[in-house]
């Protein structure tokens, strides 16, 4: 990658929102680790700390974050918990794609992506600026660990 295009690439990077789920993506939602953070949890929201945070999740559907916070927080260590609260919330009623801002780059955390939502992100996503990442924590617990060192190995060390 050119010096100049590298330099485009990280600008958008830094402006990017961030949407996340929890169920099955931050939280273990499977029987075996059920209620659980997933591995890795507590130096992934160190290293997003400074992106436009959103909630993309059942918990948050109503623009109200009281309990997707008070979730979240449940398994965290209590040094989190302001950046938690900073977490911002957004309104959506069937399809998750509905709360998310395809004006701006974006990556977009979650394990059970619906066909239709599928199908906006294929008509609206600029493919190399608006991401869905897919998490299975059952088939991968320590994917959060992954995407930590993968996308954002930089942030996590300061
Ligand atoms: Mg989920």
């Amino acid at each position: 990658m050119g010096k100049r295009l590298e330099r485009g690439f990280r600008k958008f990077f830094r402006e990017m929102n961030i949407y996340l789920d929890i169920d099955g993506t931050l939280i273990h939602e499977d029987l075996n680790k059920f209620r659980q953070p997933a591995e890795g949890l507590m130096v992934f929201l160190q290293a997003i700390r400074s992106y436009n945070l959103y909630w993309l999740t059942t918990h948050c559907m109503d623009g109200n974050r009281t309990h997707a916070q008070a979730f979240l927080k449940s398994v965290t260590p209590e040094e989190l918990h302001t950046r938690i609260d900073l977490i911002k919330p957004t309104t959506w009623h069937t399809l998750k794609t509905e709360a998310i801002d395809f004006t701006k780059p974006f990556m977009w955390l979650d394990n059970d992506v619906l066909k239709e939502e599928r199908t906006v992100l294929r008509e609206k996503a600029i493919h190399d600026k608006q991401w869905l990442i897919e998490v299975d924590l059952v088939d991968n617990p320590a994917r959060l660990v992954d995407i930590t060192r993968d996308y954002f190995a930089d942030s996590s060390q300061h």
